[in-house]
């Protein structure tokens, strides 16, 4: 069992990667925030319990880590040397997962905007994309 995770360890990673308060999802809050929208957070009766709802406008935003959630940026395609296939398994569950919440908020109606942690570097073009994403009409 060398090759698994302690307890502690594992703790420690998932409390950074996939606390509630994460700094991602903090500093897009804020951006809907600044624009003066109102949102709800992580609404439980919701598919996937989204982090930030909209429900007025009927829209979503997931703010999805690149590691953790397999984006197709140099972030997301890091594959960690040690605890391979733990992570593996972990990260095409999660990846798997967001795929059935995607489809389970879209079939319910609601418009869906993924932001991911890289984009936070350049906040300007993460805000034009977010105030475009919730100015937008929804499709009929
Ligand atoms: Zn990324």
């Amino acid at each position: 069992m060398s090759d698994v995770l302690t307890a502690e360890q594992r703790h420690r990673c998932m409390t950074r990667i996939r606390g509630k308060d994460t700094d991602p999802e903090r500093q897009v809050r804020s951006m809907i925030h600044t624009m003066g929208f109102r949102y709800r957070l992580h609404v439980s009766g919701l598919p996937g319990k989204p982090d930030i709802v909209l429900p007025r406008l009927r829209k979503v935003v997931l703010v999805h880590g690149c590691f953790w959630h397999m984006h197709r940026c140099k972030f997301g395609r890091v594959q960690p040397a040690t605890n391979a296939n733990f992570w593996k398994v972990k990260r095409e569950g999660n990846r798997r997962r967001d795929a059935t919440v995607l489809r389970a908020l879209q079939n319910a109606g609601w418009d869906v905007l993924t932001v991911w942690e890289c984009e936070l570097r350049d906040s300007d073009l993460l805000s034009d994309k977010i105030k475009r994403f919730l100015a937008k009409e929804k499709q009929k």
